[in-house]
This record gives C-alpha cells, sequence and structure tokens, in this order.
C-alpha cells in the first residue's frame, strides 16, 4: 500500500511518515500542493492524506485535480476545527473521509485501515496462489492453515507478487511500488534478501522456492507449485 502525505508542516509530516512507515505502507511526503498534485499525478497511490491549506495550491483545488485524474484514489483530509466548512465542500469535492486536527495517530491509522479495507473488500477480497491465502485488508498471510510470520516489508512483496502471479516482476517494480521514494537508495540492494526470507518462512527449502521462481537476469515470479500455473 502506497501512501502520500501532502502537508507543510514539515515535523508534522515527517512524524506521520515515520509512524505510517512502521506500520508497513511506502509513504512519501509532499511540503506544499503543486507538489502533492505532480506527485499524486505521477505515482500509483493507493490513499492520499491531504492538509486543506498549503502553500502554492490550495488542498481543495488538490483535491479536486486529483479526484478528477484518479477517480478511485481514496482522499483522506487534514482539516483544522474552524475549516468546518471546507471539510464539508472536500467531502463535496470527493474526498473520502476527513479528520479534524488535532488528533491521534491511532486514529488516523484506524482511519487508514478502514478506507482501504471498504475499498479492498470491493476492489479485490482475499488473494489466493494455491494454498497460499492473502488478505490485503488485514495484512495477514496463510500458508494452508498456518499463519506466515511475515514482516510488513515482506508481506507488502508476497502481496503486490500475488497481485501479479505468473508475470515476472523486476526488483525495480518491487523497489517502485513498495518502497517510498526516500527509502530507494537505502533498500535497493535488499530484494533479494526479503525475497530469501519470505522463501524460508513458506517452508522448507524445496517447496518455497517452487512458490517465489527466480528468473535470472528479469526478475521473481510467485506461481502455484502444485500445478506450475498462476
Ligand atoms: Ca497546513
Amino acid at each position: 500500500m502506497r501512501i502520500l502525505i501532502i502537508e507543510d508542516e514539515v515535523d508534522f509530516a515527517n512524524a506521520l511518515s515515520r509512524g505510517l512507515k512502521n506500520q508497513g505502507y511506502a509513504v512519501d511526503v509532499a511540503k506544499d500542493g503543486e507538489e502533492g498534485w505532480e506527485l499524486g499525478t505521477v505515482n500509483p497511490y493507493d490513499l492520499v492524506i491531504l492538509d486543506l491549506s498549503l502553500p502554492l495550491m490550495d488542498g481543495l483545488e488538490v483535491c479536486r485535480l486529483l479526484r478528477r485524474q484518479r477517480p478511485d484514489l481514496l482522499i483522506l483530509i487534514l482539516t483544522a476545527r474552524d475549516q468546518i466548512s471546507d471539510r464539508v465542500i472536500g467531502l463535496d469535492m470527493g474526498a473520502d473521509d476527513y479528520l479534524v486536527k488535532p488528533f491521534h495517530f491511532e486514529e488516523l491509522t484506524a482511519r487508514i485501515r478502514a478506507l482501504l479495507r471498504r475499498d479492498l473488500r470491493v476492489r479485490e477480497p482475499i488473494l489466493h496462489v494455491g494454498d497460499l491465502q492473502i488478505d490485503p485488508a488485514e495484512r495477514i498471510a496463510w500458508k494452508g492453515k498456518r499463519r506466515l510470520d511475515l514482516t510488513a516489508k515482506e508481506f507488502s512483496i508476497l502481496e503486490y507478487l500475488a497481485r501479479h502471479k505468473g508475470e515476472i516482476i523486476t526488483s525495480e517494480q518491487l523497489i517502485e511500488h513498495i518502497w517510498g521514494e526516500d527509502e530507494i537508495d537505502l533498500f535497493s540492494g535488499s530484494v533479494r534478501v526479503h525475497i530469501y526470507s519470505i522463501r524460508r518462512k513458506l517452508g522448507n527449502k524445496s517447496d518455497s522456492t517452487r512458490y517465489i521462481e527466480t528468473i535470472i537476469g528479469q526478475g521473481y515470479r510467485l506461481i502455484d507449485p502444485e500445478t506450475n500455473l498462476a
């Protein structure tokens, strides 16, 4: 799940970003309305957290433009108590939910989970590959009856591979969709390490390599080992 925070209060935005990354989301931060609109147009975010009072371009305008371009994008508005009428306009302009500042971080994450769950249940329920089950809304994966003990990043990788089962996915694709922009330099070498760890958690050596194939020089592919088909 990839989230864009558009918020000009830098400390606040960075704190939110850190907290959400700890929960396994890939997060980018835009510090004004124009940057927010640009990033939101270029990258395939699942959800945008949008402050209303922003420099360069007003939050409501950003909301309107993003909504027009990406009808399926989830937009959560952050608003001050005295902007309550803006908030109503925001919902009219296509925001999915709002939160009044100040709020507890737990409340934000609960709203995000609720929005994603509502959205995912409609778009795509539990993903199945062989006896693997991957629940994107609850962020839990099972192999048969065994719940897999995956880190947030490992879950995101497995989820992405499952959404594209049978397709060859490059490390670059995984990085683009799962890692936040400022994390890329730090982590780009570690896709292989994460894949290794996921395979280990999927089961014994021979079994686990059959779920995730390495296509030398190209990337990775998740398959159903029983049928060898996606
Ligand atoms: Ca602001």
